[in-house]
């Protein structure tokens, strides 16, 4: 087999990059070790920062992302019994963001890549990536019994944390940076309507409690555990206990439960891989980086990576400039950084780090003042919205 470029991993930094590329004429193969039921049945990110929609439209997926997405133009900081609206609209420039599940934009990706006619290879086994550092890198792989080798120009390795390509990075450069928190988050999606239009984060003294949505019809609602909680000890009526005991009296009256569809604990962590190129191969997405969620910031650094490595591809391939290849760890890494602080902030002053009343007490005054401050709001809402794309030139 041969092509242009091989992506290994088809979430959603792999479809994405695959789907511009493809529009570019530029010949890709997306190579996924998990079948596509798997794939499409993970539920994680909703929130789409407005940069991450353009690309959406610029891959020609945004048909069924305006019928059904919500565009949010504030959301709620809870603190003290109170609720705080940061007006992202009018503290970003006008600049919004679309509720849609990540679940949804895979799979408008996949629809779109497999009407497109582009080739994936899903369920594929042992996959592993060789001569990086050379000009003729492969990919080999075994798929219903068979070695395949793939050759290529370039690798995207756009295979989540746990995958293969930042595992092939020489050791003696690639170099890591990570921050794990003491606590995670119980998530809970279930068929009932949000408890408000737009989402709350809520600081208590019982822990961090986020509300958030999906659709109307569907709400997604996470509290801060301990990490050694055990989901099966949760049982539905307890959750939604907890929740109501972390928002405002007048939001838990109105807070409509039902049973939970999915529930689950994810751990969180902040995580920096650099650089982000390696010769032939690209860290892109959650292979480089990880955030704690409390930014929304996840699945849109994963878009802002595909952006950057997107047009250096063009740059390669169309306009006879790689050498711009080589400049993409360097733009990727800078708007990462800005992530990761926003992230790590968000996270330091919403979450129970611990029993000192100091430090709760700095919390509160901390949001009192960002929000009671056009300085402040507009800090917090230019970098939810999203801060701008670099140009790769
Ligand atoms: P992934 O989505 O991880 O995709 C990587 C793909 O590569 C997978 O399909 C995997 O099967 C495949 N793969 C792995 N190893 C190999 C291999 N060896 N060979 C071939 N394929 C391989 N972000 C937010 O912004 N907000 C949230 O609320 C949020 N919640 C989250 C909840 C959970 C439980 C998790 C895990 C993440 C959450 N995130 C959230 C983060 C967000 O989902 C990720 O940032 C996003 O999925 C990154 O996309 P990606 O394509 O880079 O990686």
């Amino acid at each position: 087999m041969k092509t242009q470029v091989a992506i290994i991993g088809a979430g959603p930094s792999g479809l994405l990059l695959g789907q511009l590329l493809h529009r570019k004429g530029i010949d890709n193969v997306i190579i996924e070790q998990r079948s596509e039921e798997y794939v499409l049945g993970r539920i994680r990110a909703g929130v789409l920062e407005q940069g991450m929609v353009d690309l959406l439209r610029e891959a020609g997926v945004d048909e069924r992302m305006d019928r059904e997405g919500q565009v949010h133009e504030g959301f709620h900081l809870s603190f003290d019994n109170r609720l705080a609206r940061v007006d992202l609209k009018q503290y970003s420039g006008g600049k919004t963001v679309m509720v849609y599940g990540q679940t949804e934009v895979t799979k408008d990706l996949m629809d779109a890549r497999k009407a497109a006619g582009a080739q994936s290879v899903y369920e594929a086994e042992d996959v592993a990536l060789h001569g990086i550092d050379t000009d003729t890198p492969t990919v080999t792989f075994v798929k219903n019994g068979e070695k395949v080798t793939l050759e290529c120009d370039y690798i995207a390795g756009c295979d989540g944390y746990h995958g293969i390509s930042r595992k092939t990075a020489p050791k003696d450069v690639l170099k890591t940076h990570e921050r794990i928190y003491p606590f995670g988050w119980l998530g809970v999606l279930s068929d009932t309507p949000p408890v408000d239009e737009e989402l709350i984060y809520a600081n208590h003294e019982r822990g961090f409690a986020l509300c958030s949505m999906r659709s109307s019809t569907r709400s997604r609602y996470y509290i801060q555990v301990e990490l050694d909680e055990k989901v099966e000890d949760w049982s539905d009526e307890r959750f939604w206990e907890e929740l109501k005991r972390r928002l405002p009296e007048d939001v838990a009256a109105r807070l409509v439960t039902g049973p939970s569809i999915e529930k689950s604990i994810a751990p969180l962590r902040s995580f920096v891989a650099e650089p982000m190129k390696f010769g032939r191969m690209f860290l892109v997405g959650d292979a480089a980086h990880i955030v704690p969620p409390t930014g929304a910031k996840g699945l849109n650094l994963a878009a802002s990576d595909v952006y950057t490595l997107y047009h250096a591809m063009i740059a390669a391939y169309h306009d006879g400039k790689p050498e711009l290849l080589d400049k993409y760890s360097d733009i990727a890494l800078r708007r990462i950084w800005k992530a990761e602080r926003f992230s790590w902030w968000m996270t330091s002053m919403m979450h129970k780090f611990d029993e000192n009343t100091f430090n709760q007490k700095m919390q509160l005054a901390e949001l009192d003042y960002f929000t009671g401050s056009e300085a402040g709001l507009t800090v917090i809402a230019e970098n939810y919205v999203g801060l701008p794309y670099e140009k790769v030139e």
